[in-house]
């Protein structure tokens, strides 16, 4: 999985994403209100919260160590870092500032390295507070044409660390593996569950093209990308749209705009802010953070294994190149250590990663089937006594049951044992049966081979392996 460089009418993209993420804190980050999704709306909800007259933030110290362990995982230097108000008004804000981080972010300089090779330099990742969430009724769900407003306050105030890449993204595939590589090192640090669709994670992307060799051009921020898949698409999308513009002799405007998922097109939402119209200055409310040495050891040595090690000790196990698509996906859902449970107690790492990618997709990441079921079906598979179709049926049992002998459900299946020796003298009556394929075969007609097979399974009931089947073939004509 290699991201090829985009070029459209010989213009590039330059491309960097700006990630927010929910941390996955028990309270909010400057009050004891829960951090809960999906509660009764404004039930989560204190005097600091709503940004009441004479309420005061207190720093949750959890959620420090949270962005603490986003930076380090991102090999940011973790400094001490100050608090800033960023003014705007939006009715979902209710103290019309955001408390966020400005000229000393937490986090900075970092870079993250994707599957394919290339790396994307993280220019910083600082703490800030959420906004509450506006409900539009009636139309399309926005607020133009809308017959009212809701506001929801439990989201007010959530933690937040934003994830500002530096514009070193060239393609939309290059974007995509960016944010699974991202989420996926969220989520393995345990700092967010980082999920798009519930917004704990949400993805914004600043677009701008260029001829090679020449300065940066305009940039458009795209928001309300809601999937890795779209994020691609919104980006290829409006990248186009700026190369149509400038080869029609319009100029690129900066502004904000919003991902349409249903006409896969951007839209213009407003036009884009400086950060001089947020009338940045330092929050009077909360003192300097100052993380000593001891603490940010501590919690970079608590770092569990991020993905890319992991995938390269899973690749090692089982055979694969890290990036190969079973190896990725293993990893990403957190069922790489059962895997390398099931070659622990003597099953095949191979075997185990092709059944786990196929019919683990639901298991969640500590799946309910015992290792050593798994191990004991991967070891039937290796000594010939299961064909790949009938472990995966016998599988499909286990899994279904949460347990089970794979010895007996395949004697029920009728899947009876065959070793080598009842399968060689299978071979020899097929090629005695069709001597005319046979000298076919060996004359390098490959397709002659699927008679012989043919004859095989016929004999076996189809009990035969054919894998197994097509070795013996081939290691007989080349003897
Ligand atoms: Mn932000």
């Amino acid at each position: 999985m290699s991201a090829e460089r985009w070029m459209y009418e010989g213009y590039e993209m330059v491309v960097g994403l700006e990630v927010h993420v929910e941390l996955a804190t028990a309270t909010k980050l400057f009050s004891g209100s829960p951090n809960r999704f999906g509660d009764e709306p404004n039930t989560n909800i204190d005097p600091v919260t709503l940004g009441l007259p004479g309420a005061l933030p207190v720093l949750n110290r959890h959620a420090v160590e949270l962005a603490m362990r986003i930076g380090l995982a991102l090999g940011c230097t973790v400094q001490s870092c100050t608090f800033a108000r960023k003014n705007y008004f939006y009715p979902d804000m209710p103290k019309a500032y955001q408390i966020s981080q400005y000229d000393r972010p937490l986090n900075a300089d970092g870079v993250l390295e994707l599957p394919d090779g290339s790396s994307v330099g993280i220019e910083r990742a600082h703490l800030e507070e959420d906004t509450g969430k506006s409900s539009h009724l009636g139309g399309s769900g926005r607020i133009h044409g809308s017959e009212g407003s809701l506001i929801d306050f439990n989201r007010a105030g959530v933690p937040l660390v934003e994830i500002v890449s530096r514009p070193d993204i060239t393609s939309p595939d290059q974007a995509r593996l960016y944010a699974s590589e991202l989420r996926a090192i969220l989520v393995a640090v345990g700092a967010s569950d980082a999920r798009m669709e519930e917004g704990s994670m949400r993805v914004d992307a600043n677009v701008s093209i260029r001829l090679p060799g020449d300065p940066l051009g305009t940039r458009c921020e795209i928001k309300n990308v809601n999937s890795v898949r779209s994020l691609g698409r919104a980006i290829d999308y409006e990248a186009r749209r700026q190369v149509a513009m400038i080869e029609a002799g319009e100029s690129v405007r900066q502004e904000t705009r919003h991902w349409d998922e249903g006409d896969g097109r951007t839209h213009t939402l407003r036009t884009k802010e400086d950060a001089d119209d947020y009338r940045y200055f330092p929050e009077p409310d909360l003192v300097l953070v100052a993380p000593d040495a001891a603490w940010i050891d501590a919690v970079r040595a608590a770092l569990p294994p991020l993905p890319s090690v992991r995938r390269r000790i899973l690749a090692d196990a089982t055979g694969q190149e890290p990036d190969a698509e079973s190896v990725m996906t293993v990893v990403e859902r957190g069922q790489d250590g059962y895997v390398l449970a099931v070659a622990e107690v003597g099953g095949s790492a191979e075997r185990a990663l092709v059944h786990v990618k196929e019919a683990f997709a639901e298991a969640g990441n500590s799946p309910a089937l015992p290792a050593a079921s798994l191990a004991a079906l991967t070891r039937m598979e290796t000594e010939g006594r299961l064909t790949a179709t009938q472990a995966k049926t016998v599988l499909a049992e286990m899994v279904e049951a949460g347990a089970g002998d794979p010895e007996a459900i395949a004697a029920s299946h009728g899947f009876e044992a065959m070793d080598s020796s009842e399968l060689e003298s299978m071979v020899a009556a097929a090629i005695a049966a069709d001597p005319e394929a046979w000298a076919k075969f060996c004359a390098g007609e490959g397709k002659a081979m699927g008679a012989l097979v043919g004859h095989v399974m016929k004999a076996s009931r189809g009990q035969a392996d054919g894998k197994a089947v097509t070795a013996m073939l081939n290691a007989r004509r080349d003897s």
